[in-house]
């Protein structure tokens, strides 16, 4: 342990389900042996944090909760068996804070399906605070030129998306929609795929959203909430009017979940990432069959996935629009949020 760490700290807190979530003094955790205590700077909003307060998914989160996981920051302290990470290493804390490693899905690199995972800011306290714990084997990476801000919405929404970009299949110069595209995931799915050689159509409400998608380089736009019909417009955005390669489903809403398997183009593939409560997936059988279509779910990514995809963002390829306020102003963006008045992505100052 560094000998000058201080004893309190500031955090959000939950102690009940539905909220609020209180600005409070509480204690700074001190980690295990095989675990690293961050100091964080900066943490990302991400609506499954929102999911986590009103409880509406079948999982329940420990109470009381600090929630956030999408928290960088600097190493101040390390456990007696951790040697790969150094204190003042920049270090990120994501979703999956921690697996067994020894499973038969954390053998095969798919440790976000280990039985034993534990989650950040749902099972365990998140990143909604000044120092948060993490396991040393799952701790993000961040190299020290990257800015801690900007990078703090990679560690969810980056991860996530760009690993269902690669679920989807899709190959350089075809195309993706990705639906929810003016929020958190969707922003960064947007520069993700255009990275990737890929082609987009947006798919999100309102002209800020719409601006803010083409300024990150798709290709086409629709919005959802004044489309007659929707599927049409979708398909008549690609080049031949079969509709896009690959559907990057992000939004919080069943509907687009029961109707992009409609649009996308025969040999296609729908990503199912979005994870509205009680919905459910639906595909009409024949077309789903004469058109060979695949449905599938993905879920964050591993901790290759997580080096890639800070690498995307090293190198400057990754460049979605965020906005940062005082973590005590977390309620606000939850508000917000709730409303889907965000375009991209919120980030806490925790020192605020
Ligand atoms: P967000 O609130 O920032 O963005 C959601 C977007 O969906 C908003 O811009 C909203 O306008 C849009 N939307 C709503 N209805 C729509 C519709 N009918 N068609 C198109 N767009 C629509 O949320 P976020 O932080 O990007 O998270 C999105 C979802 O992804 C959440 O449910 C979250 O829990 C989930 N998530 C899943 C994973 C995973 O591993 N599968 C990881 C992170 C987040
Ligand atoms: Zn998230």
């Amino acid at each position: 342990m560094a000998p000058n760490l201080p004893e309190k700290q500031w955090a959000m807190v939950i102690e009940k389900t539905g909220g609020p979530v209180d600005y409070k003094e509480i204690p700074v955790p001190k980690p295990g042996p095989d675990e690293v205590l961050v100091n964080i700077k900066y943490s990302g909003v991400c609506h499954t944090d929102l999911h986590a307060v009103n409880g509406d998914w079948p999982i329940p989160t420990k109470l009381p909760l600090v929630g956030g996981h999408e928290g960088a920051g600097v190493v101040v302290a390390r456990g007696d068996l951790v040697t790969e990470v150094e204190i003042g290493d920049h270090a990120g804390i994501k979703w999956l804070n921690g697996s067994c490693l020894s499973c038969s899905f954390c053998m095969q690199g798919d440790e976000p399906l280990c039985p034993k995972a534990l989650l950040s800011g749902y099972t365990v306290d998140g990143t909604f605070q000044q120092y948060a714990i993490g396991k040393a084997a799952h701790v993000a990476r961040i190299p020290k030129e990257v800015p801690l801000d900007g990078v703090a919405p990679v560690l969810c929404a980056g991860i996530t998306v760009f690993k269902g970009l690669k679920e989807s299949g899709a190959r350089p110069g075809e195309t993706v929609a990705i639906v929810g595209a003016g929020g958190g995931l969707g922003s960064l799915a947007c520069q993700y795929a255009k990275a990737m050689g890929l082609q987009v159509i947006a798919i999100d409400a309102g002209d800020e959203k719409k601006k803010m998608c083409m300024e990150l380089g798709a290709s086409a736009f629709c919005d959802f909430s004044s489309s007659e019909n929707l599927v049409k417009d979708v398909q008549a955005a690609t080049e031949d009017g079969t509709g896009p390669h690959a559907v990057l489903l992000v939004a919080v809403n069943e509907k687009p979940f029961q109707q992009a398997a409609e649009y996308v183009r025969p040999r296609g593939t729908v990503v199912a990432i979005g994870l509205p409560a009680g919905a459910f997936l639906k595909a009409p059988v024949f077309e789903t069959v004469i058109g060979m279509k695949t449905i599938k779910g993905s879920y964050v990514g591993n901790r290759k996935d997580t080096t890639e995809a800070l690498d995307f963002f090293k190198r400057g390829l990754i460049n979605s629009p965020f906005k940062t306020i005082g973590m005590s102003e977390l309620q606000k963006v939850y508000d917000m949020m709730q409303q889907g008045k965000i375009a991209g992505r919120y980030v806490v100052d925790t020192s605020k």
